[in-house]
C-alpha cells in the first residue's frame, strides 16, 4: 500500500468535480437536506439521518423510504420513539429484516433521551458507543449531520473507488486499499455533502451493471474506464452457495384466529411473532424428508405448495400443515390472534408469506 501521490495530486480536482456534480444531481431523499437548502442555512436532522442510516444497513433506498415515512408519522421525534413499546417498533419495522437492528434502534433512542438530553453525540467516537451504531454508521452521521471530515465507505463507495483507481484485488481483501484511497480523498470542506455525493454517484452512475460513464464527473481521471476494466470491478472472491433448510409450519385456526407465538429474544428473527414450526433442518430435497412433528394430536393436513424465503446464510422452504379446530383449546405457549389483523403483530416477511399462502395455497411463494 503506502501513500498514493497521484491521488493527492488530483484530490482537489476530483473533490470539486464530484461536489459540483452533486449540487446539480443530488437525489431527493426524505431524510436529506439538499445542497441548496444547506446553503440556505438548514441543517440535517440527526434523528432523521440516524434512522435512515440504521434502516439502510443491508437494504436499498427504495425499500427504506416508505418505512422511514411510516416511522416519521408514528414517531416524529426521538422522544416519542423512545417512549413507545418495543413491540410497536418491531411491528412497524416488520419486513425490513435483521430485527436486532430494530431492538437496538429502540434502545439507542432511550439512551439518547435519558443520558444525552435527546441530542446525539457530535463525534465519531461518541456515536460509536451507542447500540446499533457501528463504524460505518458513526462515520456517516458524523459527516452528514456535523460535517466532520470522516470517511464513509458503503458498498456504493467501495465500487466507485475500486473502479476509479482500478483496484483489482478481490473484496474483501481489497478493503484496506480502498480505505486508504477513500481517506486520502476525504475533504475538510463540505465532507458531509462529499460523502453523500460519492454514495449517489455509486447508486445512480457508477452502478453495478449499467454504468453511465458518460455522465460521470470522474470520467477523465478514472483508470478502470480508461483500461476498460470497470464492469469487472470490484472483483470478488467467489461466494459459497447458500444451503437450503426445510421444515413444517403449523397453522392452527379456530374461529378466524390463528395460533402465533413469540420467537426467543436472541437469534434469527429474535423477538418477532411466528407461526410455530418444527426445526428448520439442512436438507437437499423433500424426498425422504421426515414427516412433520405435529404439536397437537389431531387431523392436520399438509397444504399443497410451499413458502420459500432467503435469509443471509440459507434458503428456507416451509410446507404448511393446517388444522381447523372446532373448539378452542388452551395453548401451552403463544396466543390466538385474529387472522385479519395480522398487520398488528410483529410478523417478519417469511411469516407474512405463510399468511398469504394459507389464503391462497396454490400460490407458490
Ligand atoms: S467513469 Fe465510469 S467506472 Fe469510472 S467512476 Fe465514473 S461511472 Fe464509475
Amino acid at each position: 500500500m503506502g501513500n498514493h501521490p497521484d491521488t493527492m495530486l488530483k484530490k482537489e480536482e476530483l473533490v470539486d468535480a464530484l461536489l459540483d456534480w452533486y449540487d446539480h444531481n443530488a437525489r431527493t431523499l426524505p431524510w436529506r437536506i439538499s445542497p441548496e437548502d444547506k446553503i440556505g442555512g438548514i441543517s440535517p436532522d440527526p434523528y432523521h439521518v440516524w434512522l435512515s442510516e440504521i434502516m439502510l444497513q443491508q437494504t436499498t433506498v427504495v425499500t427504506v423510504i416508505p418505512y422511514f415515512e411510516k416511522f416519521m408519522e408514528q414517531w416524529p421525534t426521538i422522544e416519542k420513539l423512545a417512549k413507545t413499546e418495543l413491540d410497536d417498533v418491531l411491528t412497524t419495522w416488520a419486513g425490513l429484516g435483521y430485527y436486532a437492528r430494530a431492538r437496538n434502534l429502540h434502545k439507542c433512542a432511550q439512551i439518547i433521551c435519558q443520558d444525552f438530553n435527546g441530542i446525539f453525540p457530535d463525534t465519531y467516537e461518541g456515536l460509536l458507543k451507542l447500540p446499533g451504531i457501528g463504524t460505518y454508521t458513526a462515520a456517516a452521521i458524523a459527516a452528514i449531520v456535523y460535517d466532520n471530515a470522516e470517511t464513509v465507505i458503503d458498498g456504493n463507495v467501495e465500487r466507485v473507488i475500486s473502479r476509479a483507481f482500478n483496484i483489482t484485488t478481490p473484496l474483501p481483501d481489497s478493503r484496506p486499499e480502498i480505505r486508504e484511497y477513500a481517506e486520502q480523498l476525504t475533504p475538510n470542506h463540505r465532507p458531509g455533502d462529499y460523502a453523500q455525493a460519492l454514495m449517489d454517484l455509486g447508486a445512480t452512475i457508477c452502478t453495478p451493471k449499467t454504468l453511465k460513464c458518460d455522465l460521470c464527473p470522474w470520467q477523465s481521471d478514472c483508470i478502470s474506464h480508461e483500461m476498460g476494466t470497470a464492469t469487472k470491478l470490484p472483483a470478488r472472491t467467489s461466494k459459497k452457495a447458500r444451503p437450503t433448510r426445510r421444515g413444517y409450519a403449523f397453522w392452527a385456526e379456530y374461529d378466524g384466529q390463528v395460533w402465533l407465538r413469540r420467537r426467543p429474544e436472541k437469534g434469527l428473527l429474535g423477538g418477532m411473532m411466528e407461526v410455530p414450526s418444527d426445526e428448520w433442518v439442512p436438507s437437499n430435497s423433500w424426498d425422504n424428508f421426515p414427516n412433520p412433528r405435529i404439536p397437537i394430536i389431531a387431523n392436520w393436513e399438509i397444504l399443497p405448495g410451499m413458502v420459500r424465503h432467503t435469509f443471509t446464510h440459507f434458503h428456507l422452504e416451509l410446507k404448511i400443515v393446517r388444522l381447523d379446530l372446532e373448539e378452542m383449546i388452551n395453548l401451552q405457549e403463544g396466543q390466538w390472534c385474529p387472522v385479519d389483523e395480522s398487520d398488528k403483530y410483529a410478523l417478519p416477511t417469511v411469516m407474512k408469506k405463510i399468511f398469504l399462502h394459507v389464503g391462497e395455497p396454490l400460490l407458490d411463494l
